[in-house]
């Protein structure tokens, strides 16, 4: 049936709650009636509850129990396109629509009225008596004019109490006044003068000016080595969005979301646009759910669930390194949001743009077939060039079994440092060593509730699982066998190698940068600012340092194991370890000064470490393209991985079993189940996991098959079972 687009008074509505309950509800509507799409507040048993209204009510119920919706919440209501978006986000991600509308009102307080806060300015009064306080209040002040502040900004800002400026206020000195807190962002200006962009780069961002004016969805790949101005490209295609009345969206992965990128965005229109992460407060978070609703937010630079807010006019969502694994989420909704950003796209009619420098096998290949424009940048900007890539053959440097750095390296690296300038040693691995042995008996100190091994982290003094987040102090005999002081680390992490490197180089400084040694995603953004500036000789970290920040003065770069990417049996463990690699050797020769990247490796003859050092990577991502065409994997066919688990390893399996023999609505559509196999963590947070693995065809109906064939069992108890379409990991 049509859904009216406005519902009088006391007609049948269906809302969509987000409580977990797998249907619409039905309800008659609030006094004055409510537009289609309204938000609006609804009781469901004794609480009241959020809801959007989705459409007619069903009516299956007895029209005098039907309870009335409270009222109508003062926000824009969900636009068809949102509504769409989210119905076609859950049927692809086999998510119930309530889960996608939590995901869609991530913001606390959408329903109160608009709030007030008290803000502070100058007043028209002289204070009866001067003190230093007060004079630190008065200068502040003056000095931003007409910028009012809170309570707290102008305290601290002038550093001191409140009462102080309180005792102002009552003199009429400062002025207090009220003011909502959901202010509107500051307008950004597109035509303030953007950099002389090369040749390469203005024909790139006269394409996606183009492109975002149509009005017509579309995807362009933007491919360049770091440093080739992608950044400089793409914020031109916002420039163009704002020009034509249209909203952007950039997302980056969590960590890149950093003070310096920031500062280029102010810089380039004039005003800072909304950020949406996880450090944002509530209040932030309300305020930018709310103007991106109204227009009042021209530009969100966010995490991947920005991709949920309510936009009003979106013209282009750039997504910056595509091939960014975070933006996979692994946990509640398994979204892509790449994917899922170009499902929105098509959708609302914007443009998306795909930045990366090595760029995910899915969109190279969907360049490759004409699904999405491709475009390259092809050299750094200005002088500085690619890093010269060399291997160091392990084999033949015979290395003790508790040293990592080779001689080769330790010269380039004392090298660097003679000539002022930064080296970095990369290791995918957080703690101080991955594995804890007993010399006496030879047992490893696992997890009581996972299936893996505790991880030594020296900096927290305690072994932590990586699974599960379980810590437990560092035994002093072994937990098997009781032998005393017997217990010794095996293998590196990042914070051994910092040990080793303070040994090999004792007047070098050396800052250690893993994710787990900050307290917060804030200090740590500050840590590798200092460095960036010049605060460390050596750094040392895992793949957060990877990601797109910028060490003017670092040139050369050491991976002390650059097989172990390798060893997975992770269907995109080649390409990971290829985009890893090139990735971090970016990071060296980023100014004026040529970088070098060194990779240590015991097969420098693998083809994937092979083509790392050449450079060729047209070439691997065509031998690895040709590879999955063959095993028919995506992005040359369809995965769906299943994940059942339960604290009764039997009662798992009999499910999984089941499953397994009753594939008839797999087979329908040609599709094949593998497993059920133990998951390979096999236990985590003391639930035992058992996997599937469903591969069909490219053109299938995959989600649907699915749905009948999980429909077909029962899950019992307490088990759970979980469908990843298109997973990234298969622990
Ligand atoms: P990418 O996003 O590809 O890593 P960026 O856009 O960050 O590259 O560019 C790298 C550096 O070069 C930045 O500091 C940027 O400001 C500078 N840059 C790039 N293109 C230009 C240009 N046309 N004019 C001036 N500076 C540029
Ligand atoms: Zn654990």
């Amino acid at each position: 049936m049509h859904s009216p687009e406005f519902f009088d008074e006391g007609t049948l509505i269906g809302v969509l709650t987000t409580q977990p309950l797998d249907r619409m509800l039905d309800y008659k509507a609030p006094e004055g009636g409510c537009h289609l799409g309204a938000f609006v507040e609804v009781p469901l048993g004794p609480r009241k509850v959020l809801g959007v209204v989705w459409g007619a009510g069903q009516g299956n119920w007895d029209i005098k129990k039907v309870r009335s919706a409270y009222r109508v919440l003062d926000a824009a209501p969900m636009r068809l396109e949102m509504r769409d978006f989210l119905r076609r986000s859950a049927d692809y991600t086999l998510t119930p629509m309530t889960a996608m509308l939590r995901l869609a009102t991530r913001a606390p307080g959408l329903g109160d009225p608009p709030s007030m806060r008290k803000i502070y300015r100058r007043g028209p009064n002289e204070p009866d008596r001067m003190t230093d306080a007060r004079r630190r209040v008065i200068d502040t002040l003056a000095q931003y004019g007409d910028l009012s502040f809170t309570l707290k900004e102008l305290a601290d800002m002038a550093g001191v109490t409140s009462s102080v400026i309180k005792g102002l206020v009552k003199q009429l000195v400062v002025a207090e006044e009220d003011s909502p807190r959901d202010v509107a962002f500051a307008r950004l200006d597109p035509s303030r003068p953007s950099k002389e962009l090369t040749q390469d780069q203005a024909s790139a961002s006269a394409y996606l000016a183009q492109e975002v004016t149509s009005e017509r969805y579309g995807t362009t790949l933007l491919r360049g080595v770091t440093g080739s101005g992608k950044t400089e490209v793409y914020l031109e295609a916002v420039a163009a969005a704002l020009r034509a009345g249209r909203q952007a969206l950039v997302l980056l992965p969590e960590i890149a979301l950093t003070a310096e990128f920031l500062k280029r965005v102010e810089e380039r229109f004039g005003a800072r646009p909304a950020e949406w992460h996880s450090g944002a407060t509530m209040t932030e978070r309300r305020r930018i759910w709310r103007m991106v609703g109204q227009g009042q937010a021209q530009l969100v630079i966010g995490a991947r669930s920005a991709l949920f807010l309510p936009y009003q006019n979106l013209g282009l969502i750039v997504v910056d390194e595509e091939h960014d694994t975070s933006y996979k989420q692994e946990e509640g909704v398994l979204y892509n949001a790449r994917d899922m950003a170009v499902l929105r796209a098509s959708i609302c009619g914007a443009h998306v743009v795909l930045a990366s420098a090595t760029p995910s096998l899915e969109s190279w290949a969907n360049a490759e077939n004409g699904k999405y424009k491709r475009l390259d940048l092809t050299s750094r900007f200005g002088p500085a060039v690619m890093p010269t890539m060399k291997t160091i053959d392990m084999r033949v440097e015979k290395l003790p079994s508790d040293r990592w750095v080779s001689d080769v390296l330790r010269v380039e690296v004392q090298k660097r440092i003679d000539q002022g300038e930064q080296a970095m040693l990369f290791i995918n691995r957080r703690g101080y060593a991955p594995i804890t042995l007993c010399r006496a008996c030879g047992h490893q100190v696992g997890c009581d509730d996972c299936d893996a091994r505790m991880v030594e982290h020296r900096f927290l003094k305690r072994l932590v699982c990586h699974q599960c987040g379980e810590t437990k102090p560092m035994p002093e005999k072994c937990p098997s066998c009781d032998a005393e002081g017997r217990m010794a680390p095996v293998g590196p992490g990042v914070e051994r190698l910092g040990e080793e490197a303070a040994k090999l180089f004792p007047d070098a400084r050396i800052a250690t940068l893993s994710s787990d040694m900050y307290g917060s995603a804030r200090a740590l953004k500050a840590e590798i600012e200092a460095i960036a500036d010049g605060a460390a000789d050596i750094v040392i970290g895992t793949q957060l340092v990877a990601k797109g920040h910028n060490f003017p003065n670092l040139t050369l770069v050491g991976v002390i194991d650059a097989d172990l990417g390798l060893q997975g049996s992770d269907l995109r463990a080649a390409e990971r370890t290829f985009q890893l690699m090139r990735q971090v050797a970016g990071r060296a020769g980023r100014a004026e000064k040529p970088g070098t990247a060194m990779l240590q490796t015991y097969q420098p003859e693998h083809p994937v470490i092979r083509s790392i050092l050449a450079g060729d990577e047209e070439g691997f991502w065509r031998a690895e393209a040709s590879e999955r065409e063959q095993a028919g994997v995506p992005p040359y066919g369809r995965m769906a991985g299943i994940i059942l688990s339960g604290p009764d390893v039997a009662q798992v399996f009999e499910i999984a079993d089941e499953l397994a023999r009753r594939d008839q609505p797999l087979r329908q559509i040609g599709a094949q189940v593998f497993g059920p196999a133990p998951a390979p963590i096999a236990r985590v947070r003391g639930r035992h996991r058992v996997r599937l693995l469903v591969k069909a065809g490219k053109g299938v109906a995959l989600q649907n098959a699915l749905s009948r064939w999980a429909a077909q069992v029962q899950i019992r108890g307490d088990i759970r079972l979980v469908i990843d379409i298109d997973p990234q990991s298969f622990y």
